[in-house]
């Protein structure tokens, strides 16, 4: 207040001149604030409910699953990534597609073998269809001939971890989540993710990229022997990137009862 709104008030009117009880302005700044206030309860309200898939898409992308936007940027993603690693076209016969990624594996000194000689591992991530270990510089992966359908999909997987190979030559420190989404951006069904967006969210960020994710932190978490959580899945993280101070979360949990959600 400046010193014409503090005479104001001491004369027993409002900070505006007027009579406190008749004033407009007052009115206005009162829902002003009262606004501001449930908008941002709102925000935080909706990042405790927030999904691991959407916060692991938001993370990589800045936008929700949910947004019309992004079958477009996976589709421009998608051809970025495929001359970035210089994958062969997808039109070409499957066999002859094998035998350029078979090409790329002995570029960067890979091998290739069944995962029935990695039983320890399938057996422990049952989850997991393929693998590639960057130490000693192999994947795991089936090549199933039996039909066309089975034999692009298992040529899909192993295009897959060989992309991981290409990055853990070319850009060791690359996050997980990025490594990934790139590895299944890059052969994901455009036509289909346009036809089913609403699968962006639950197949793409949640059974494939999620699911891989979320198997790198439980294998790290093994490893170090303590657990390893991603910076990412949890409100406080996006709220400090909203400009919301993240201790409000506890004033809104505790009103709106937000019962087992855990961050
Ligand atoms: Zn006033
Ligand atoms: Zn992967």
């Amino acid at each position: 207040m400046d010193e014409k709104e503090n005479q104001n008030v001491l004369e027993g009117m409002c900070p505006h001149g007027n009579f406190p009880d008749s004033c407009n302005a007052c009115v206005t700044d009162r829902e002003q604030a009262s606004k501001a206030v449930k908008d941002e309860r709102q925000k935080i309200a909706e990042r405790v409910a927030q999904s691991f898939s959407s916060r692991l898409c938001e993370y990589l992308t800045g936008m929700t699953p949910d947004n019309p936007a992004m079958v477009e940027r996976l589709q421009e993603d998608q051809k970025i990534l495929r001359s970035k690693y210089r994958l062969p076209s997808q039109d070409l016969p499957p066999a002859e597609f094998q035998r350029a990624l078979k090409r790329i594996a002995k570029s960067i000194a890979t091998r290739i073998k069944p995962t029935s000689e990695f039983g320890k591992f399938f057996k422990e991530y049952p989850i997991a269809d393929a693998v590639h270990f960057e130490n000693d510089r192999q994947i795991g992966v089936d090549i199933n001939r039996d039909d066309l359908r089975e034999y692009r999909r298992s040529l899909s997987r192993l295009e897959h971890e060989l992309i991981h190979g290409l990055q853990n030559q070319g850009a060791p420190s690359m996050p997980i989540e990025l490594k990934e989404y790139e590895a299944y951006v890059a052969n994901m069904n455009v036509d289909y993710m346009k036809a089913h967006p609403e699968d962006i969210d639950d197949i793409l960020f949640g059974a494939l990229v999620g699911a891989s994710v979320d198997l790198y932190y439980q294998y790290e978490s093994q490893k170090m022997g303590k657990e390893i959580l991603p910076e990412w899945n949890n409100p406080a993280f996006f709220l400090g990137r909203d400009g919301i101070d993240p201790s409000k979360i506890k004033n809104v949990g505790a009103e709106q009862n937000f019962g087992q959600e855990d961050f």
